[in-house]
């Protein structure tokens, strides 16, 4: 069978360069004489590829000295605890409430301390996201929480909340790697790496180092900064196969020209699907257009029915999961950097086509 177009909210499509690479290289990496898969991750092979692997993230991301890069499993959701539970001095936290995983974020963070919830789009389905003020912030929080990217809901930061000297702490499974930031903003970046860096089993999260090493007393080892910073993420072993392949994906870029280009090649495909979402009688996005995201596309007909065939039809023509998640309903495109402008086109043909048959 031919491979098809993905759209995929997470895990979601790999870039098929970094596919064929990882075949080559599957069953004998270099001179190890064995696949990656198969390596100690204390072996020197393992340690060189690691190590390219965040050299490449802080390339591309342009992290500073100041920030650790680390490499955990237990998916983002893990990274609910682990934040309030490394950050709690004062146990005071401010929440933005956008979506489904912001929502899931306060309330582990509610487990051991005070949430403020400063904002919330749930009034509205969470279809956009609502205006910060700096007055609106807990002056002596210990953190403030955003979902830079709603992958269910398809929304957006466009810029950054003005949080004074609190530290921002941003949620980007969804977002990281697809557009420039400014990682200087924030006092941690955590991501589920299934969306936009690699399958499924790793988490990277970045760090300020001023926020390493305070845990609550409570907090168990394995959810405590401060042993993955002082152990290089191999206190224990690390997703070995996947940080491969999120090493691959980093090389990917970087040849293409890094975030700058990705950017470009990320805005061009959302303009080309917004744009003809805009101007169709039949489909119509569900997203604010200030707060629209660049990797995941929700859309609706004003039918369940139509929706429904949608779904169906799509995938018969090889434009898989289209169907928008069960909270909004409708269709979602998810447009992660791997998607290539032809799926996105291919997708747009489709929908005329069938706009056309179903009038
Ligand atoms: C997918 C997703 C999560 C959940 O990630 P897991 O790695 O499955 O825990 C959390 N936040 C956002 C924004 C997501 O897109």
């Amino acid at each position: 069978m031919e491979r098809v177009f993905n759209f995929s909210a997470g895990p979601s499509c790999l870039p098929l360069e970094v596919l064929e690479k990882a075949q080559k290289e599957l069953v004998v990496y270099g001179n190890s004489g064995m696949s990656v898969m198969e390596m100690s991750h204390r072996s020197s092979d393992f340690q060189a590829i690691i190590d390219e692997c965040e050299a490449l993230l802080r390339d591309l991301l342009g992290i500073g000295d100041n920030y650790k890069v680390m490499f955990l499993q237990g998916g983002a959701s893990s990274q609910f605890a682990m934040v309030p539970l490394n950050l709690y001095k004062n146990k005071k936290a401010d929440y933005v409430l956008t979506g489904v995983w912001a929502k899931k974020a306060a309330k582990e963070a509610g487990r051991y301390g005070d949430v403020k919830i400063v904002a919330s789009s749930e009034d509205r389905t969470f279809s956009y996201i609502p205006k910060l003020d700096k007055s609106m912030f807990t002056p002596d929080a210990d953190y403030v929480h955003i979902t830079h990217n709603n992958t269910i809901y398809g929304t957006r930061y466009t810029s950054l909340p003005d949080v004074g000297n609190v530290p921002l702490v941003a949620d980007m499974s969804s977002s990281i790697l697809s557009q420039e930031i400014d990682v200087n903003k924030f006092g941690i970046i955590y991501a589920g790496a299934q969306k936009n860096m690699a399958p499924a089993g790793l988490t990277v999260a970045i760090v300020r180092e001023d926020l390493i090493g305070n845990a609550l007393d409570i907090t168990p080892t394995m959810f405590n900064y401060a042993t993955h910073a002082e152990n290089g993420s191999m206190f224990n072993t690390p997703p070995t196969y996947t940080i491969y392949i999120c090493k691959l994906v980093c090389e990917w870029l970087k040849g293409l020209g890094g975030i700058k280009e990705i950017q470009k090649i990320n805005e061009y495909k959302a303009g080309l699907l917004y744009d003809f979402l805009d101007n169709s009688a039949m489909f119509k996005a569900t997203v604010a257009k200030e707060d629209r995201s660049l990797m995941n596309v929700p859309f609706v007909t004003d039918s369940e029915e139509l929706n429904a065939k949608f779904v169906k039809e799509s995938k018969e023509a090889g434009l898989m999961n289209l169907k928008g998640h069960r909270s909004v309903g409708g269709m979602r495109a998810s447009i992660y950097n791997a998607m290539p402008v032809e799926g996105v086109k291919a997708l747009i043909d489709f929908m005329k086509k069938f706009e056309t048959e179903n009038k």
